[in-house]
């Protein structure tokens, strides 16, 4: 496995040991070879071939999920919460250990640059000693009954939860999901994007080492039509926590409806932020211009509708081109602001939608071009002004470096152009008013707000959508309740 441009990084070798050529799956604590059609995986940096794994077949994903719920019943669900803690404290600490060499695996994979493939390893581990000290503080309620019984409440696990991951954030989307679902007593078949399958079989094995007992967190590499709907819809599936476009999601919702077992789905966005006349419009302009840097724009909850009163829509669009036009591109592992898309397929949705932007009337004030002399998918950061909210490029989720200007006469325009949308994932607001920011937080139909910076929040802040956005929350306690359920017990007096 680790040739060509991953062959520096030795600690690969010990943790693809046993993985032969092409990648399978990790099972019950293993490499184990998969019988699907083989894929390629690339550096978006350079198109060149990192890995090729073996798609997971039905029977490789029965494998899985048999290996997942027999490790349920017979290890996880009953070693109870503090033993379950000491494990998954364990499993941060390795990711800690780790770090380096699995930040320099995701920006390969993805084309991140390094510091931000840094910041999602740390969030990773962050989910782990987050969930960890919550796995023993899982309390019901005692509930005082009417006269002749008493009643108390369990919060008890499902039993195997299944996770269908995105190629962004590989590896922090795959902890977001994993480690709430372990604290709770799930165990978890994974299955990641076939575009960066990479750190989450790593990740897999790297907990098996670290102590997770075996077939506890097992991880099925391929496709979405294949392997990620043979998973959704294995019956020993008891829940699915998805993260993915509306589409998919969409058919998730279908397999979770066929078996009525439990969804959440984490989904796209196209997320305003309204900045009023009285904002500091530097700040403004900062989380106008960060929102195309993170996974070069990349992001779910990136703020790409920036909603400018128009006595400063002008001035504040001249200075977000200008602060884009500072941002270095380049391969991620040279630390750029910005590295390559995560396909082909992505410059080119990205490159459409913003020629859809011009021939809709907007302006390109700056970007959009291929930077000369780099052969991956780059992309230089696009701001387009003059927008309006019915054109299809404020509309449409693009998920690139292009960011979009909107002018607004008053503050109920604004919050009546923020709200339109099929998305509602987060939003935000830039005053110097507070009443008028918590106002604005109520009105706002998304289910995050951010005031006066953006993006802000980490893993203890819930988070997920209102519309289209998605179902459930994702971080913070919240999690919780998607990975329990909840056992009334009545007692007779
Ligand atoms: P996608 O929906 O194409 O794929 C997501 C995952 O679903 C992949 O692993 C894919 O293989 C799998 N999949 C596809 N079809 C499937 C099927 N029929 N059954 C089971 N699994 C299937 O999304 P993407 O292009 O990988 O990611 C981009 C999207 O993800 C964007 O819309 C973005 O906003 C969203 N996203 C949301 C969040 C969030 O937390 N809300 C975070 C990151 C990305």
């Amino acid at each position: 496995m680790t040739s060509g441009v991953l062959a520096g990084l030795d600690r690969f070798d010990g943790l693809f040991a046993g993985a032969g050529e092409p990648l399978g799956a990790v099972v019950d604590g293993h490499w184990t070879a998969t019988a699907g059609e083989s894929v390629p995986v690339e550096d978006p940096a350079t198109r060149q071939q990192l890995a090729v794994f073996g798609e997971a077949t039905e029977s490789d994903v029965d494998r899985a999920v048999v290996s997942a719920e027999r490790a349920y019943r017979e290890v996880w669900r009953d070693l109870g919460g503090v033993r379950r803690a000491d494990v998954l404290f364990a499993v941060a600490d390795a990711i800690r250990r780790n770090a380096d060499v699995l930040a320099r695996l995701e920006t390969y994979d993805t084309g991140k640059p390094l510091k931000q493939a840094r910041s999602d390893v740390a969030t990773a581990a962050r989910y782990f000693a987050f969930y960890a000290g919550h796995a023993d503080k899982l309390y019901g309620e005692t509930i005082p009954g009417e006269g002749d019984y008493w009643a108390y409440t369990l919060r008890e696990p499902y039993g195997v939860v299944a996770h269908v991951t995105p190629w962004n954030s590989p590896i922090s989307q795959m902890c977001r999901g994993v480690a709430p679902s372990l604290a709770a007593g799930n165990t978890v078949v994974v299955k990641p994007s076939e575009i960066t399958p990479l750190s989450s079989l790593v990740a897999a094995r790297l907990f098996v080492e670290a102590g997770l007992p075996p077939g506890v967190c097992n991880v099925v590499p391929g496709r979405g039509a294949t392997t990620g709907a043979a998973l959704v819809a294995h019956p020993l599936v008891e829940h699915i926590g998805f993260t993915g476009s509306v589409a998919t999601g969409r058919r998730i919702l279908h397999a979770a409806a066929e078996r009525i077992v439990g969804c959440n789905l984490e989904l796209g966005g196209k997320s305003p932020t309204i900045v009023l006349p009285d904002a500091d419009l530097q700040a403004a302009v900062t989380a106008g211009a960060l929102a195309v840097v993170r996974n070069a724009g990349q992001s779910c909850f990136a703020t790409t509708r920036l909603i400018v009163h128009r006595a400063i829509a002008d001035e504040y669009g001249a200075r977000v081109a200008a602060a884009v036009q500072t941002l270095t591109v380049g391969p991620g592992i040279d630390d750029p602001d910005l590295g390559p898309l995560a396909s082909a397929q992505q410059l080119a949705k990205v490159e459409a939608a913003i020629e859809s932007g011009r021939a809709e009337g907007a302006e390109l004030a700056t970007g959009g071009t291929r930077p000369d002399g780099l052969d991956g998918y780059f992309l230089s950061p696009a701001v387009l002004t003059g927008v309006r909210n019915e054109m299809r490029v404020a509309q449409d989720e693009i998920f690139g470096p292009v960011q979009t200007v909107l002018a607004y006469d008053d503050v109920d325009e604004a919050v009546a152009i923020a709200n339109h949308s099929s998305y509602g994932l987060a939003a935000g607001v830039f005053t110097r008013d507070v009443a008028t920011a918590h106002r604005l937080a109520r009105r706002l139909e998304t289910g995050q707000v951010q005031i006066n910076r953006y993006p802000m929040g980490g893993v203890e802040t819930p988070f997920g959508g209102y519309k289209q956005s998605g179902l459930g929350r994702e971080k913070g306690l919240a999690a919780l309740e998607h990975y329990t359920q909840l056992k009334t017990v009545i007692v007779a007096d």
